[in-house]
């Protein structure tokens, strides 16, 4: 039996730590014979999402290999629980079908031939290639593109030691519209809510089964929830996550903002609003709206104002734009404003990342906690920069001088990310090419809409001269590289983690087991790859290397940054780096350690984990330090000033940090949006997504009054596009898998591998008696999709739904792209930009060194939709706005399931639609971006400027 604590410890029926150097338990393949295994247990830290959960490795000790993996009771977030990704990670390092060698390609690129490299090989040829362009002035044609992070800092710091403005991510096929909302507020882009202590919980989307940080939120909202708080759930799928809601709230896609909105006028127009709250923390006296400015006027005048303004957002409104009934959106209004300071919400994906002004969701929501208070209270809204920990190293590069346009274009100069979607299509454009392209974790072929695009840049290698796919499975991209680079799963690297998952800051720390238990035995490794199964390798190493492959004399400046603190002049190694993080960077671990008697390197290794501080709130009223203080004044709107700068907030009559924004208060006013163009935003607001009905009418010639050209480009369907017009949602994650990663675990691909398209009863009637398993055929802008129907009252009506985890594919029958979660097809060009994709087979038992992989019984792999989708980017946040509004029809005669079609030329059509909705740079003062909205991999400030033209 197991037991939870609600004080936060830990369920009891672990291994006690004292064991975990010989924990002993039954086999279980000898009963009824009493045969006893011994096990060594080895924290590390999952690989499989963001979560960063803490896992204990169980390396069996007669054969010297990991048997299975449980949760580390010892991770101040996970607490020992894990969910179905976290234990599976044995099937992936055991995955018969792995990449265990360092490839190059032997043939053309593209054409499936691989042999085997070394690693000195690949560091030679990626360091001189990289050298050159560094000394040729064409350091951005450099580019690091990640996919899943998993660790924290250390490539920040790698590439601004190179000088590159290299570092590209997925964040914005991802989440960068969600962030926007939230900067815009309190300049920390994402929330840290504390829901165990909550009395209301408001998500959006599925965040309890599948969200981001999903297992430590989902059982500290299950801990919020049983101790009486309630769950609202806003989201058209009948989610598992909305089956444990007390309301579920099935709101038209895109609509979200105009619901959170009537919620707040309930909240205002009833006056149970936290005045006091509002009037010490926004910047209430900056807003301009409707001909009011708030300058030299009274609160109370500012409250009018407001309800003034959102005076249209009544609940019967909300109810029109989104079906949610009015009296529960009036009903959870109050119960929000019950819980006042206790209101903890979250909002990443779903209606954020699905929809055009996806961000105004974000600001809507936090409009919420603003009026109630809940803003860094227990049990309300914390800001994820006071929960997440990053050490520092012992020293950092400077920043880069440099800014690469293929990164942050001036078109869209408050995208929280980099335009990462749009490569392709930049490169197609002209603006630049790429010298040495590092791909890692990521695979942009099938994770990424209009994937054919990312296939004709790869293949071209005037465009992209080498690209190596850092990976630990096979890929769709991987199969486009030069270089395939094997590296590790949880338990086959060095990562450090911190993330916000409850009221605390925490590290955790992933480790090689094997090389570590090894040495703890006195045995020598120079790499892990040389631990690891095959020559698996980890990052960390591979930079440290390649930097000296780069610069080996050092006389670039290079070097220096990756010679040991405590060696001048040698390599640096892993254990240096992080054993001088621990001892210096970590406040209160040394002190910890040495209690055990243990060096701090020596206790994260023992316990894989460590909370910095727990119960962090409130970090806005730390005061004003006196150096901040000294020469400062205090302006009539209560912000302390000095030389001209925000350092801080008087309230209550003490001079206090606020927050990290240019007025140091919470921004309801966003001068920001204002000054760069986007005057009629700079309030919370709501306008309507490119999938509204007003937008669908449009597309087919119906009258559309309310559509806004403005703000949404006018889909142009394809000749052969027929059907009802419907929107499509793409983007739910089933929660045990993982993106490309989980492609190689027979674990949780055997739970589920289709992906049908999900329709209301009152659909399938409209489309003609459609019934489960029908075949139906999806149009989108640029091609279209061939799956199978399931009608389920689960989603409502007008929406239609297919999970993003499916339709793997793969060129070879017999390797490369794991056959268990691939299909093998036939891919043609069938035409300039035309592509045809159609399944030569679905799923078939195989034979390798794992008897499991012939008993697959399973033969769908689901289909590919991100193919078919072109990019949409958000022309304010640069996020691709996932949500496509397709037309659906009953499939043709000759149309087979798994058919996908695509015209790249569309594609590229559709993608200077959306582009011609942008307001670009400059800003104020020839500015790039606002200096103040953070940028990853930040340059240094005189790059914010764009140059002057020479003449
Ligand atoms: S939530 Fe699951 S996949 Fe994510 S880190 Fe935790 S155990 Fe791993």
């Amino acid at each position: 039996m197991t037991e939870f604590k609600r004080d936060g410890s830990h369920l009891s029926s672990y291994p006690p730590v004292e064991k975990w150097n010989d924990w002993i338990e039954l086999d279980p393949e000898a009963w009824p014979r009493r045969v006893e295994k011994h096990y060594q247990l080895v924290p590390t830290i999952c690989f499989n999402c963001e979560s960063a959960c803490g896992l204990l490795a169980y390396v069996d000790k007669a054969t010297g290999q990991v048997a299975k993996f449980e949760g580390n009771p010892k991770h101040p977030a996970s607490r020992g629980r894990l969910c179905a990704k976290g234990p599976a990670t044995i099937t992936q390092i055991h995955d018969p079908d792995r990449i265990l060698y360092p490839m190059k390609r032997s043939g053309p690129r593209g054409g499936g031939k691989w042999t085997r490299t070394s690693w000195d090989e690949v560091l030679d040829t990626f360091g001189a290639r990289i050298r050159q362009a560094i000394q040729e002035n064409r350091g951005e044609e450099v580019m690091y593109h990640v996919g899943r992070p998993g660790h924290d800092f250390i490539m920040e710091r790698t590439l601004q030691a190179w000088g590159i403005d290299g570092h590209n991510s997925h964040t914005n096929v991802c989440s960068s519209s969600a962030r926007l909302g939230y900067l815009l507020w309190h300049y920390a882009d994402r929330p840290s809510p504390d829901h165990a202590n909550a009395r209301f919980i408001l998500l959006l989307s599925a965040h309890l089964e599948s969200g981001h940080y999903f297992n430590p939120h989902a059982q500290r909202i299950i801990e919020g929830k049983m101790a009486g708080a309630k769950l609202a759930v806003m989201d058209p799928r009948l989610s598992n996550t909305a089956s444990m809601a007390d309301y579920w709230m099935p709101s038209y896609p895109g609509t979200e903002a105009a619901v959170l909105l009537a919620m707040a006028m309930v909240i205002l127009g009833e006056n149970r609003f936290d005045a006091t709250f509002v009037k010490n923390w926004t910047n209430w006296e900056e807003l301009e709206v409707d001909g009011f400015s708030a300058r030299g006027q009274s609160f109370e005048a500012l409250v009018e104002a407001l309800k003034r303004h959102y005076a249209k957002f009544t609940p019967e409104f909300a109810e029109k734009e989104s079906g949610v009934k009015a009296e529960v959106i009036v009903k959870t209004a109050r119960e929000i404003a019950t819980a006042g300071s206790r209101f903890a919400s979250h909002l990443w994906r779903g209606s954020a990342s699905g929809n055009l002004g996806g961000w105004q969701p974000a600001r809507a929501l936090m409009l919420l906690h603003v009026l109630t208070g809940s803003v860094g209270t227990p049990g309300g809204h914390n800001l994820n920069a006071w929960n997440k920990f990053v050490p520092r190293p012992f020293n950092n590069p400077p920043p880069q001088k440099r800014w690469n346009e293929l990164l942050y274009p001036q078109e869209w100069p408050l995208c929280v990310h980099e335009m990462s979607p749009l490569l392709p299509h930049f490169l197609k454009e002209g603006r630049g090419r790429i010298e040495a392209y590092f791909t890692r974790v990521f695979n942009p072929v099938w994770t990424y809409p209009d994937g054919f695009s990312w296939i004709e840049m790869l293949r071209d290698e005037e465009k992209v001269g080498l690209h190596a796919a850092l990976t630990p499975t096979w890929s769709e991209t991987a199969w486009f590289a030069d270089y395939v680079l094997p590296m590790g799963f949880s338990s086959e690297r060095h990562d450090l983690m911190s993330q916000e998952s409850y009221a605390g800051k925490w590290i955790g720390f992933r480790q090689p087991v094997l090389r570590v238990l090894q040495e703890r035995e006195g045995k020598k490794f120079d790499y892990t790859y040389q631990a690891n199964p095959g020559e698996v390798w980890e990052e960390d190493e591979f930079w440290i290397n390649l930097s000296w492959a780069i610069d080996p004399d050092g006389s670039m400046g290079i070097r220096q940054w990756f010679e040991s603190p405590y060696r001048p002049g040698q390599k640096l190694t892993v254990d240096e780096y992080y054993g001088w993080i621990f001892e210096n960077s970590v406040p209160g671990l040394p002190e910890t350690a040495a209690k055990e008697g243990l060096k701090p390197l020596e206790y994260m290794r023992k316990y894989g984990a460590y909370e910095v501080t727990t119960a962090v709130h409130r970090l806005n009223e730390k005061p004003v330090v006196p150096a901040d203080l000294s020469g400062s004044k205090v302006e009539p709107n209560n912000v302390v000033t000095k030389d001209g700068k925000a350092v801080g907030v008087m309230v209550d009559g003490q001079a206090v940090v606020g927050y990290n924004t240019p007025s140091r208060k919470l921004e309801l006013f966003s001068k920001t949006m204002a000054d760069w163009k986007w005057p009629e935003f700079a309030l919370p607001g709501y306008y309507r997504s490119h999938i509204h009905r007003s937008a669908q009418a449009a597309s087919i010639g119906k009258p559309a009054e309310e559509f806004d050209k403005r703000y949404m480009p006018l889909v142009e369907w394809p000749k052969d596009a027929k059907g009802e017009v419907y929107t499509l949602l793409p983007i739910f994650r089933l929660p045990h898998l993982i993106h490309t990663r989980s492609g190689n675990s027979k674990f949780l691909y055997e739970i589920a591998h289709k992906n049908p398209l999900w329709l209301n009863p009152v659909d399938a009637r409209k489309l003609g008696d459609i019934r489960t398993g029908d075949l139906l055929k999806v149009h989108t802008e640029i091609g279209f999709f061939v799956l199978h129907a399931w009608v389920t009252e689960g989603l409502a009506p007008g929406v239609v739904a297919c999970s993003h985890h499916m339709g793997r594919w793969r060129l070879n029958k017999e390797d490369q792209i794991e056959r268990m979660s691939s299909a093998w097809v036939d891919l043609k060009e069938v035409g300039k930009g035309q592509w045809k994709m159609r399944q030569l087979s679905g799923v078939e038992p195989y034979e390798t060194s794992d008897p499991d992989t012939q008993r697959v019984w399973w033969s769908d792999a689901g289909v590919h939709q991100n193919l078919t989708f072109p990019v949409h980017p958000d022309p304010i946040t640069g996020m691709h706005c996932w949500h496509q509004m397709v037309r659906v029809e009953r499939a043709d005669a000759d149309d087979r399931y798994g058919d996908v079609f695509v015209d790249t030329n569309l594609s590229f059509a559709v993608y200077q639609r959306w582009k011609a909705l942008t307001r670009p740079a400059p800003g104020p003062g020839g500015l790039r971006r606002p200096l103040w909205i953070p940028r990853v991999v930040r340059p240094e400030e005189a790059a914010f400027y764009i140059p002057a033209k020479k003449t």
